[in-house]
């Protein structure tokens, strides 16, 4: 090296190189070839550099020891305890026995000097003037500057590309696992001596082993800053006495919302450098975006299908369909819709506003005397609130229900409540308000079309009974002697007409006449058995329809309903009757069956009435024969 050229003048031509090769370094080995460099120049027995580490808020040696008595780790005050603090910024002196003379200078103050450069000479005195001190900091802090400027954009370019990558990778993923699991991931690669924990606001149930909780909203101290975090959406930094350790907590939060918080928790007691503070914050805020993203897609998702859901049950329960199998229809499509293990409806009895039934379909709890005890009694309590029941933790003051999470909701028609449909699951807390709120909507189109069909029943049986006797009407009869005859082996028809009914109606008027065809009836009624069919033939002509009985059965029947209307009404009458059957061996056919009754009634009429008369000449079945 040129001896003529200044201290200055050295330092810079040797530091020129290195920012030549800045790129070529790694930060370690940038230090040392500074140092090697530097004891050239200056000609010292002992050089290195400390750096200041944010983590551990010491310098440490940052360059290989060439003297044995170096510190690794330069603690408070840094150095020679009678000298002034390198920490402020000031250049410390010590003076050894043996003549050595050792400086330290602090480098790059910020808040704290970043390094130390620790310099000892054993001859050289003149480098410890003030003005080559001067000169030596200020060409080393402009070198690493530049080097420190290089690095930290280097870092930041560094981070930058792992946060595009993670948030390229997050906006692909449609699982909130599979999001939580990335994070997890993410910090793991840049934190891997910390612990951490995602904190969510909801219940969160995962098959996936991840260090997930749930936010506890509670008094406990302790958990206090991380619902700060939560509630204010600000990071939040803890020390934790106890723990020895230091939490950092940075929300998950979205454009509509915070949906939970980062923990990251350091191994020991640490103040968190603003810079990581900052990039925590970005990274927690881009998994925030991407748990919110993923948040509304799964929210539309469910949307959408429970809208297919309703579309189709409102589909089926459109189609006409029978009492028994709406109720199926609506226990399938909410077990499908939110996993309730029990369904039942309660519903008024027809024409009842007291008495009520559960509906066939309800499922097997309702079929239990305590299933209906505790059916009457939610009935009841939604009949007087007019308002459903979400319940998750079900309690009945006077009676055990094992169910704990249940929801009831009334069956509202013309502002009346018709019933209830209770959905139940032994799970506490289990079903959502989304599911709640879908099932009202589905009991409120099954509460439509149950009405509908409740009415489409009456109507039904408006036409096939007669409105006097309540027995059925002709038509009816007609259909199911017809079924029968088409199905079945044989059958007895009985047809009745009530004789000299003129003169009831003219003695005791036509009223009178009507209260003794309804005692007629009643008297048929009294006589039938489960299968049987009663109908009103004509004005005053009753018939009753024998499934698979013979005629003799018939003729047995008609006998005894002839005598006990004989007996019984008042005003008394009597009747005449004819008898009719058949069987699968002729060729018969309804019309065939009415037409023999009616000729034997006929007859009955013609021998003197108040009386039962057997048909005559029933065909014999025609054997087709091939010519
Ligand atoms: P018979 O012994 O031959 O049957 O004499 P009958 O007087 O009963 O004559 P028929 O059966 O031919 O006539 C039925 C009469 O019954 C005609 C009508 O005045 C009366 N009648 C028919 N339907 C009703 C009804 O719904 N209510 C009342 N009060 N009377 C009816
Ligand atoms: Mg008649
Ligand atoms: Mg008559």
């Amino acid at each position: 090296m040129d001896s003529r050229l200044t201290l200055k003048e050295k330092i810079r031509d040797v530091y020129f190189e290195l920012i030549a090769d800045i790129a070529y370094y790694s930060h370690g080995t940038l230090l040392q070839a500074i140092v090697d460099r530097l004891q050239v120049v200056l000609n010292t027995s002992n050089t290195a550099i400390y750096v200041y580490n944010d983590w551990t808020d010491q310098y440490e040696l940052g360059t290989a020891s060439h003297h044995a008595s170096l510190q690794n780790i330069l603690t408070p005050p840094y150095i020679w305890s009678n000298t002034e603090s390198v920490a402020d910024g000031k250049v410390a002196f010590q003076n050894s026995s043996d003549s050595r003379e050792s400086v330290i200078i602090p480098l790059y103050p910020k808040y704290k000097p970043a390094c130390l450069l620790f310099l000892t000479v054993d001859d050289n005195r003149s480098l410890f003037h003030m003005d080559s001190i001067a000169i030596i900091k200020h060409e080393t802090e402009q070198l690493l500057k530049l080097v420190n400027y290089y690095r930290q954009s280097k870092t930041s370019e560094q981070r930058n590309k792992f946060l595009f990558d993670m948030s390229s990778r997050l906006y692909s993923m449609t699982r909130k696992e599979e999001i939580l699991a990335e994070i997890v991931q993410g910090l793991q690669e840049l934190y891997p001596n910390f612990s951490y924990y995602i904190l969510l606001s909801q219940d969160y149930d995962s098959t996936e082993a991840l260090p997930v909780k749930t936010i506890e909203y509670s008094d406990d101290a302790t958990k206090m800053v991380s619902t700060q975090a939560f509630l204010t959406g600000e990071v939040q930094l803890e020390d934790r006495i106890k723990e020895k350790n230091t939490c950092l907590y940075a929300p998950l939060k979205g454009k509509q919302g915070i949906y939970g918080v980062l923990q990251v928790i350091t191994p020991h007691e640490i103040g968190f450098p603003q810079e990581e503070i900052s990039f925590i914050t970005k990274f927690s805020e881009t998994a925030g975006a991407a748990f919110e993203n993923v948040t509304l897609y799964q929210h539309s998702n469910h949307l959408v299908e429970d809208l297919k859901l309703l579309n189709e049950a409102t589909h089926k329960l459109n189609s006409n369909l029978r009492l028994n199998d709406i109720i199926m229809t609506v226990r399938h499509q909410i077990m499908n819709a939110c996993g309730a293990t029990q369904v039942g409806v309660v519903y008024l009895k027809d024409g009842d506003r007291e008495e009520y039934d559960i509906l066939t379909g309800s499922t097997n709890y309702f079929k239990t005397s305590e299933g209906k005890m505790f059916a009457a009694s939610i009935f009841e309590r939604v009949r007087a609130d007019r308002e459903p029941v979400l319940s998750g933790d079900f309690n009945a003051t006077d009676l055990f229900v094992p169910y704990r999470s249940v929801i009831a909701v009334p069956m509202v028609q013309s502002d009346i409540v018709h019933g209830v449909t209770v959905i139940m699951s032994e799970e506490k807390y289990y079903f959502s308000f989304d599911s709640f709120k879908l099932i009202q909507s589905l009991v409120q189109h099954s509460t439509l079309a149950l009405t509908n069909a409740v009415l489409r029943n009456k109507l039904e049986m408006a036409v096939k009974t007669d409105y006097l006797t309540k027995l059925y009407s002709r038509n009816y009869l007609d259909e199911m002697l017809k079924l029968h005859m088409e199905n079945e082996e044989k059958g007895t028809l009985i047809l009745f007409d009530i004789d000299d009914f003129k003169k009831i109606n003219d003695t005791y008027g036509h009223y009178i006449g009507d209260e003794v065809i309804v005692q007629v009836a009643d008297i048929i009624r009294d006589h039938l058995g489960m299968r049987d069919i009663a109908a009103r033939w004509g004005g005053e002509e009753l018939a009753v329809y024998l499934p698979d009985a013979d005629i003799e059965d018939g003729l047995k029947l008609a006998g005894a309903i002839r005598r006990q209307a004989a007996n019984f009404t008042e005003p008394s009458i009597t009747m005449s009757c004819g008898v009719a059957s058949w069987t699968d061996k002729a060729n018969d056919s309804a019309s065939e069956v009415f037409l023999r009754a009616d000729k034997a009634l006929y007859e009955a009429k013609s021998i003197g009435k108040n009386c039962v008369v057997r048909e005559k000449g029933r065909p014999k079945k025609s054997v087709d024969v091939a010519d």
